[in-house]
């Protein structure tokens, strides 16, 4: 029985990796799916693939009249929207000595800002038992190498689900943090050195208790969990999909 049989569901930053996994899943689930990026080229590729119950709309998450622009367009195509998965997201390398003003502004933009916008900018359209899904990362609770910036934007968003859970009491909205662990995704690859992605992913492989990286889909169908009926008295919690790592 397909679990989101109807649903109208969101996916910032569709076109790529966990987010295209997500959408992939929520449409097999019976959803109708809008994915959000920047880059439209990938985004049209991405609903080729994902067929008639995608639709593809720009919009840079950290512009808040663009994230306008999209629940407008939600609101006269769909009249209402059931889920949101707002995992858009982006993360740079930068040592404590060499964290550039610029970077960090790219990075809590779009992991901060951007989770903020989508989320409040939703929700006059948000049905009654509808389900938010912010994707964290298990650097929320770790320290990690130079990533210091990207992983305190993570926590700050996990903190933002803690003060919504209330600020949404008596809608029946039920809001949840998705925290993978580490993810074979082109924005993973991406962090390697050209040439050095296997062994980024081995050097990962050998801290996780289960012995490997996960595959998108590892995500995608947690987070239909969570969108889902199942979840239905799942609120405010962080839920860790990471094999363990932060776990020991
Ligand atoms: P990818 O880089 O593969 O995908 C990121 C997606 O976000 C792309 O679709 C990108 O599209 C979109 N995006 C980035 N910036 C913006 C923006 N400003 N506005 C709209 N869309 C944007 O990354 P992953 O799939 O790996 O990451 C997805 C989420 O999972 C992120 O939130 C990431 O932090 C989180 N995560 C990933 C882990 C991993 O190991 N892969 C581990 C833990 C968390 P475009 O460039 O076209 O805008």
């Amino acid at each position: 029985m397909p679990k989101l049989t109807g649903k109208i569901a969101l996916v910032t930053g569709g076109n790529s990796g966990i987010g295209f996994a997500i959408a992939k899943q929520f449409i097999q689930e019976g959803a109708s799916v809008i994915i959000t990026a920047r880059r439209k080229s990938q985004l049209d590729q991405a609903v080729k693939e994902l067929g008639e119950k995608a639709t593809a709309f720009v919009a840079d998450v950290s512009k808040p009249e663009e994230l306008s622009s999209l629940y407008e367009m939600i609101q006269d195509k769909f009249g209402r929207l059931d889920i949101i998965a707002a995992n858009a997201g982006t993360g740079e390398f930068q040592p404590l000595g060499e964290i550039t003003e610029e970077s960090y502004y790219r990075t809590f933009d779009t992991n901060v800002k951007g989770v903020i916008f989508t989320v409040q900018k939703a929700l006059p359209i948000l049905s009654s038992s509808a389900s938010i899904i912010i994707i964290g990362s298990t650097v929320s609770v770790s320290g990690t190498p130079a990533f210091s910036v990207y992983s305190a934007s993570k926590s700050a968003v996990r903190n933002l689900v803690r003060s919504w859970v209330i600020d949404l009491k008596g809608r029946g909205i039920r809001i949840n943090v998705l925290s993978p662990g580490v993810t074979e995704t082109p924005g993973l690859l991406g962090l390697a050195e050209s040439g050095k992605e296997e062994e980024l992913l081995s050097s990962f492989a050998s801290q996780i208790p289960l012995g490997r990286v996960a595959k998108p889909k590892e995500m995608a169908t947690v987070a239909v969990f969570l969108a889902s009926d199942d979840a239905s008295y799942i609120n405010g919690v962080e839920l860790f999909v990471d094999g363990g790592m932060v776990q020991v």
